[in-house]
């Protein structure tokens, strides 16, 4: 039995990536895996490879939602997963930070997190259950300095995680937010500082891998995750705690 049987889940970002590690482990778990992305020859590689059904989303696109929330309850009757995972990385900090990349990094990571979980609360709500999974940040947890649209934009998911979880509770909806550390991942090749520099300070010594935050998100994604709403859960090698 998988941990995701009968379950209908829809992964942003999802072409490579976290997102990409998220849909083969939730395919693998017996999910019926949605894969959502701007990367299309990427997306519909991975999704073939872990056997879901790539479509393409611009998360900051409203009516694109709305499209592909109506395709899935078309095809599969139903939705119980969201992982809010499309991200973008921009480095400078606050007084270098021209405001188009301040729109450009907001609109993405902040609004886009905002639509999906709008789109999806109202089938979740009529079904009376849903597990929506924001992927958020360490840069939501502390100061990001150097990346000073990013790390507000991963607070202002933080944020919407516990307003929107706080609303939907007594709907059956459930609302948590990853706070990923050092991933390897394309995204963590863009840190000002480089990669190696940041793996020092690490307890653990070294980045995680993909899976590893796949692992965490499948746990929120599950109904074994049944008593935690609103909560941030942090995967980072013990970087916080320093
Ligand atoms: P990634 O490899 O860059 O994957 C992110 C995916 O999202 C890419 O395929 C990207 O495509 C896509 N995307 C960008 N804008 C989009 C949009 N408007 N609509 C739909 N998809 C879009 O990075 P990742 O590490 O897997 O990141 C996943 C999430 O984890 C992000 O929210 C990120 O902020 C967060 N995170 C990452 C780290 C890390 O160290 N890697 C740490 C903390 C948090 P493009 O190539 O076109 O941008």
């Amino acid at each position: 039995m998988g941990r995701l049987d009968d379950k209908i889940c829809l992964i942003t970002g999802a072409a490579r990536g976290q997102g990409a590690a998220e849909a083969e482990l939730f395919a693998a778990e017996g999910g019926t895996v949605w894969l959502a992305d701007v990367l299309d020859a990427e997306g519909e590689t991975t999704a073939s490879r872990v056997g879901g059904t790539y479509r393409h989303l611009d998360v900051a696109d409203e009516a694109g939602w709305q499209q592909l929330v109506d395709e899935i309850l078309n095809r599969d009757g139903q939705i119980d997963v969201l992982v809010n995972n499309a991200g973008i990385f921009r480095s400078n900090r606050m007084l270098d930070t021209p405001l188009n990349e301040f729109d450009l990094v907001m609109n993405i990571n902040c609004k886009g997190v905002f639509l999906g979980m709008r789109t999806v609360a109202g089938p979740m709500r009529e079904a009376g259950s849903g597990s929506i999974v924001n992927i958020s940040s360490l840069a939501g947890m502390q100061g990001a300095a150097g990346a000073f649209a990013y790390g507000t934009s991963k607070w202002a998911v933080r944020g919407m995680t516990k307003t929107a979880a706080v609303e939907l509770a007594r709907r059956g909806i459930r609302v948590n937010s990853i706070h990923p550390g050092l991933i390897a991942t394309e995204m963590a090749d863009q840190l000002p500082g480089g990669v190696e520099r940041m793996q020092r300070g690490i307890p653990l010594g070294r980045s995680a891998t993909a899976d590893e935050v796949a692992r965490l998100a499948l746990f929120l994604a599950s109904d074994e995750s049944s008593y935690s709403t609103g909560s941030e859960f942090i995967v980072d090698g013990g970087l916080n705690a320093v």
